[in-house]
């Protein structure tokens, strides 16, 4: 068989059955398992043989997750995390050594910088910050110790594309390991390997989950960067619950359609800001307005869930637009059935002056929509009432 495609490899990839033959994956909420014998008992512990011991290792509930993970993504491995920050911490903490360096792009997930910038430190690993669209600033932050380069794109909030392929390049050039956080844009938009990253990291709990029902994360990519995570879970602790993995080895089922629907309704979205009087500017990938259009072409099917822009009225606006939203809820997430709708300047940047709000390029008007799945007429009327509303 050729092969195939990615929404039949979501949906047909599966744990064993077992004697019932179900047609839907149980659910095996198990901490441990048996052995038929000590001296299986012995070569399950040695490794000699291979199976399930205990859920903090594997269990078929993360491993069928795991399993659909590497196919969508095209990776050679894969290990499940309790959370997307697990696979951020993890993957980073062992891989790096004392006195290792890492570049990293300034628009990363805010606990995720906190861990390059006050956790790595104490360790003895430390991080030069760049814009994630500006090469020379990679190539030149560079040093004899760097052994890694980190990136996330689309950026948080801001939409700004890191160039996958230059980035590929430049790491393969100087010997360091790529890594790149692929939850905005989920494997169905963007595969990073294709583009030589060696590790992918997820947040499930946003689009992979899409529901915002549970958390969980997954480090993706290269076996001798994935088994050294995989080791570091299995002794420290931040596993995928079997029950979250079961969650989302479901949710991948229809991770395809889902986005398709999220990417056309942002579509309509950013069409109806753009024409707005009250809005001054709108960020999308696939936006033709939007600078690096050429390269979000390229690296994403489409253009993701996410919108960004900016309202007139500044900071006080933008509080009075979000409390006047009737549909869109008001909370720190993205990537669910439910559009999200945030105002960074007096939420999740709120403790930044305007100036270290302006560097990371957070206007104060700036508004980060999360479109959802509801029906898009609904989401513009609800963002064009509380654009009128809060004149
Ligand atoms: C949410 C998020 C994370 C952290 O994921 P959790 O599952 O909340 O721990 C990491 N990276 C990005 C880009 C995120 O959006």
């Amino acid at each position: 068989m050729r092969n195939l495609h990615f929404e039949t490899l979501a949906i047909r990839t599966q744990a064993e059955q077992t004697q019932h033959k179900e047609h839907a994956v149980p659910l095996f909420l198990t901490s441990s398992f048996t052995f038929d014998s000590a001296e299986e008992g012995a070569g399950l512990f040695s490794g000699d043989l291979e199976g399930n011991l205990y859920s903090r290792f594997s269990n078929p509930n993360t491993d069928e997750f795991v399993e659909k993970l590497k196919l969508l993504e095209g990776t050679e491995d894969g290990v499940a995390t309790a959370t997307g920050m697990a696979a951020v911490f993890v993957s980073l903490a062992s891989i790096l050594e004392s006195g290792d360096h890492i570049v990293a792009s300034s628009a990363i997930f805010g606990n995720s910088l906190n861990i390059v910038q006050n956790i790595l430190p104490k360790y003895g690993i430390t991080t030069s910050l760049v814009e994630v669209d500006d090469q020379i600033a990679w190539e030149k932050a560079i040093q004899p110790n760097t052994k890694l380069l980190f990136v996330e794109t689309p950026s948080n909030p801001t939409l700004k594309i890191a160039d996958l392929e230059f980035l590929g390049r430049l790491s393969k050039e100087r010997n360091l390991i790529f890594v790149v956080d692929n939850c905005f844009a989920t494997p169905y938009l963007q595969q990073p390997t294709r583009f030589g990253a060696d590790l992918v990291l997820h947040s499930a709990t946003k689009y992979i989950d899409g529901q915002g029902r549970v958390l969980g994360g997954a480090i993706l990519g290269k076996k001798e960067y994935v088994s050294k995570a995989y080791d570091f879970i299995r002794r420290t602790g931040a596993s995928l619950s079997p029950f979250n993995a079961w969650v989302l080895s479901k949710s991948l089922e229809t991770l395809g359609l889902r986005m398709d629907r999220h990417c056309s309704n942002a579509v309509k979205v950013y069409e109806f800001l753009k024409s707005h009087p009250e809005v001054v500017g709108v960020t999308y990938p696939h936006g033709d307005d939007h600078p690096q259009f050429e390269l979000a072409k390229k690296q994403m099917k489409l253009g993701g869930g996410l919108v960004g822009c900016e309202i007139k009225g500044g900071k006080e606006r933008g509080a009075r637009f979000l409390n006047a939203l009737k549909i869109h809820s008001l909370t720190a997430n993205l990537g669910d059935a439910r559009s999200i709708a945030t105002h960074p300047a007096s939420t999740t940047h709120s403790k930044l002056s305007e100036e270290q709000q302006l560097a990371v390029g957070i206007t104060p008007g700036f508004i980060r929509f999360s479109v959802g799945l509801e029906h898009w007429e609904d989401l513009i009327e609800d963002i064009g009432q509380a654009l009128e509303k809060s004149k």
